[in-house]
């Protein structure tokens, strides 16, 4: 096209990038190594991979393929580096980092183009958005680093960490994962997507430029199956930090169940873009072409599903429609195109092969009159119409440039269709009614809310998902507790319970005869008392009709309790779902009942005290300390009830963040055997404080304190449904409770092997687990038994992101 043609037609003309500085650096260096201890190796197979050029089907770069041994090597490299660059002080650990932004700032453009090419996404992206974040992590994390001491002062480093990271954005999940591993003073070793290893290697020898001590980062390049999942079971990982498919997240969660690795998991989703009639129908189309035309709709949080209010679809598709006659697809080097190439011949023929399904299924497509170009993976932007809610391009995530339209009538209808799948990575409300929009954010099951805007991404905003989107969050402060522990973990590895399951002392015997008779006389026979099962506010008896015996820590018969079943179980989820109102109710109601709680538990702890006595054998004075701990407790977390509230962020743009912990829903808990009162109260106090209704699984061993509570729970105002507790075997009922499509979370503090069945069985819906790989915590020490760990555990952050202006 000449300058005429163009004034003539006012037709964009091509704007290319030059891809010579970095095919030149690519010619240079290859074929690459694997990057362990700031060394360049050669992979133990002597094999190379192809890196592909997905605009054009050619070979970039051939980069080495690593094996298990690699990964063996690499993992010790980074093992010896721990023990020296988690003892540095935190300053000296940001003076890296703030060298990593700086160089990452001065290699911008190679690492843009190489981007480009590596995966086929525009250069105006990868210029203006992802190497500018990644520039940016790197400066933000730097901070945490410095303030690591003050600010999480009870907190050390986690270890070696193995990364794993997608396609569709190299770099900058590099970065989300590099960043705050090694600001809390993790090493690691990174993994990058086969498709795109390119922009992981030159940030390797960024690494080697800026003088990070050997084994603190290495890369190892290579296939799945050989080094994804040599990370994954690699007995000296401590923690796998993974973003891709749900697929493969949930065989990492099953894969790691039980070894004690910290699990963070970044998976799919397919996020509602909302739209309401009083909304600018002009940004509105704007906000679609960034929702899910922005990298080819490679995107984990794209908006898919563009959800319209019924008396504006025709006119907003009509616009949408002229809109995408506009787009320009092309050479992703061309400064001028809208959207690049689909990062491999697989992935595009996937996208074909969802797109044919729904046709097939009845609903409606529409594509641009123009075509693609006929080399390399491209598709056309894609709009679906006449979508029911169970075609498979509603449900399934595309992951490639078609979106899909349904319509509502009503906000709740909005809100239903929005929650109507598996995923809850993120979602758009559009409505000039600012009321409207904030009442819509928070009722989202999703981890990111964005109003009147999309696929907003900042540092300082933590990012990840609810339900099978995965859990853990990503920058943000809420990040960087994916990657420290507390400290007392490492001073106290087993706290033994035996303090408590002293053998019973003699003169202790003669008090609890005593006192169980309360003053009647001997002759007379005690009322049979036998505490049934606590579902829903009632006490009901076990589906079974079975009880099961309750011993003393001598042998002695103490009593007997309901055997619980499946049943029960699944009864007592469906109560804690109809108890929602309890989240909807004010942060000073929920204070109020745990206060209550504790009042008229004080009321009856010399009671408390010797129910706890005849359990464990402790002595009086003992159980006594128990009980007036877990008054304590419960005063500790109706104190936090309405302080434990999230923080307003302000990303480089005009607007806010709201990051707004929220209940995780119904969660289930198993309870420990030692500390029969303490242990059931520490640990459902913080859930239901922040909102959660639960299903208690009490000590088996010493269920009855737990069990004394119903009257405590009756008499306090809670309402019914919030807690329920159900009794009997405690790894049949916590196997029922992890497999239970229905609940959010579970927490499980039991035995080792009871820990890892529970994180196998949560795979199912992928909910978030906490256990204990059968360390017992010592719950009087307040550092191990409460605080905000629990707060944590039981809530998920949202951000809800709010621009201002006009
Ligand atoms: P995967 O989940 O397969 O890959 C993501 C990363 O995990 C890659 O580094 C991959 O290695 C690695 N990996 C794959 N299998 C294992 C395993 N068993 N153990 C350890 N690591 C493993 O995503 P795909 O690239 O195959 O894409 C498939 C679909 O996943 C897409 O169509 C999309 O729907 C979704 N996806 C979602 C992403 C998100 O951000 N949420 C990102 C990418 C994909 P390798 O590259 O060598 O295969």
């Amino acid at each position: 096209m000449s300058v005429m043609d163009i004034f003539e037609t006012m037709e964009y003309g091509p704007a290319p990038e030059s891809a010579s500085p970095a095919l030149t650096w690519i010619k240079e260096r290859q074929p690459f190594g694997l990057f362990i201890n700031n060394q360049w190796v050669q992979s133990a197979s002597g094999q190379y991979l192809e890196s592909i050029n997905p605009a054009t089907g050619k070979p970039l770069a051939q980069v080495a393929s690593a094996t298990s041994a690699d990964v063996d090597t690499a993992v010790a490299a980074a093992r010896t580096a721990f023990e020296m660059w988690s003892k540095l002080s935190g300053h000296v650990r940001a003076r890296y980092l703030y060298a990593l932004a700086r160089q990452i700032q001065k290699h911008a453009r190679l690492l843009a183009v190489l981007e480009s090419l590596d995966n086929g996404k525009s250069i105006r992206e990868t210029r203006d958005l992802d190497i500018p974040l990644v520039a940016r992590h790197f400066y933000y994390h730097a901070g945490w680093a410095q303030l690591m001491a003050s600010e999480l002062s009870g907190y050390q480093s986690v270890g070696v960490v193995g990364q794993i990271i997608p396609w569709n954005f190299p770099l900058l999940m590099l970065a989300w994962k590099i960043a705050p591993a090694l600001a809390m003073g993790n090493t690691v070793v990174l993994k990058p997507a086969r498709y795109t290893p390119l922009t992981a290697l030159k940030f390797a020898e960024i690494v080697q430029e800026i003088g990070l001590p050997p084994g603190v980062v290495n890369i190892v390049t290579g296939e799945a199956a050989q080094v994804g999942e040599a990370l994954v079971r690699h007995p000296d990982v401590n923690k796998i930090a993974f973003t891709g498919s749900t697929q493969v997240g949930r065989s990492i969660r099953r894969a790691t169940a039980g070894s004690g690795k910290k699990l963070s998991l970044e998976l799919g989703g397919k996020s509602p873009f909302i739209v309401f009639d009083d909304a600018d129908l002009d940004s509105v189309v704007e906000g679609v072409v960034d929702a899910i035309w922005f990298n080819q709709g490679q995107v984990c949080c794209a908006g898919s599903r563009l959800l319209v209010q019924e008396n504006i679809e025709q006119v907003l598709l009509h616009k949408l429609r002229i809109r995408m006659e506009k787009l320009r697809l092309g050479d992703p080097l061309d400064k001028a195109v809208d959207m690049g190439a689909i990062v491999s011949s697989t992935q595009l023929q996937e996208i074909q092969r969802l797109v044919a399904q729904g046709v097939a299924e009845g609903a409606q497509m529409w594509q641009p009159s123009w075509t693609c170009p006929t080399e390399g993976s491209f598709f056309p932007p894609t709009l679906f119409t006449n979508v029911a809610t169970a075609n498979s391009i509603a449900q399934v995530e595309i992951f490639g440039p078609v979106i899909v339209t349904m319509i509502f009538r009503t906000p709740e209808e909005a809100v239903a269709l929005a929650n109507n799948t598996r995923y809850g990575l993120a979602a758009s409300v559009w409505s000039d009614n600012i009321n409207l929009a904030l009442d819509i954010a928070p009722r989202i099951k999703a981890g990111s809310v964005w109003i009147n805007c999309t696929n907003m991404f900042d540092a300082s905003s933590g990012f990840g998902g609810y339900r099978e989107s995965g859990f853990g969050r990503e920058g943000g402060k809420e990040g960087l507790y994916e990657y420290v522990r507390p400290l007392w973990e490492a001073e106290t590895s087993i706290n033994s319970p035996e303090k408590i399951l002293i053998p019973k002392d003699t003169a202790f015997v003669a008090e609890d005869n005593e006192t169980s008779n309360n003053g009647t006389s001997s002759a007379l026979p005690p009322i049979d008392r036998t505490p049934k099962l606590f579902i829903g506010g009632k006490q009901v008896r076990p589906d079974s009709g079975y009880s099961r015996d309750v011993y003393d820590g001598s042998g002695r018969r103490l009593g007997q309790v309901g055997e619980g079943t499946r049943k029960d179980i699944r009864n007592a989820v469906e109560a804690a779902h109809a108890a929602h109102g309890w989240s909807a109710g004010t942060a000073h109601n929920r204070a109020q009942i745990l206060y209550y709680m504790a009042e008229n538990l004080a009321s009856r702890e010399d009671e408390f005290a010797h129910r706890i006595t005849q359990q464990t054998s402790c002595t009086h004075h003992d159980a006594l300390e128990e009980v007036h701990v877990t008054l304590s407790r419960l005063f500790s977390y109706a104190a936090w009830t309405d302080k434990f509230e999230g923080v307003v962020h302000r990303p480089p743009m005009r607007g806010i963040v709201l990051a707004m912990p929220e209940p995780m829903g119904v969660m289930g808990i198993v309870c420990p055997d030692a500390y029969p009162l303490l242990g059931f109260i520490s640990l459902i106090a913080p859930a239901i404080a922040m909102g959660n209704t639960v299903v208690v699984i009490p000590s088996q061993q010493s269920p009855l304190s737990a069990t004394d509570c119903y009257q405590v729970f009756e008499t306090s105002d809670l309402p019914a449904g919030v807690v329920n507790i159900v009794t009997g075997d405690r790894d049949a009922l916590s196997q029922v409770l992890a497999e239970h499509d229905d609940v959010d979370a579970v927490w499980y503090f039991g035995s080792a092997e009871g820990s890892k069945q529970i994180e196998l069985a949560s795979a199912g819906n992928m909910k978030r687990t906490w256990v204990n790989n059968g360390f017992e915590r010592n719950w009087l020490d307040t550092l191990q038994g409460e605080g905000q760990e629990f707060l944590r555990e039981a809530t998920q952050v949202k951000n809800i992101w709010v621009p201002y202006g006009e």
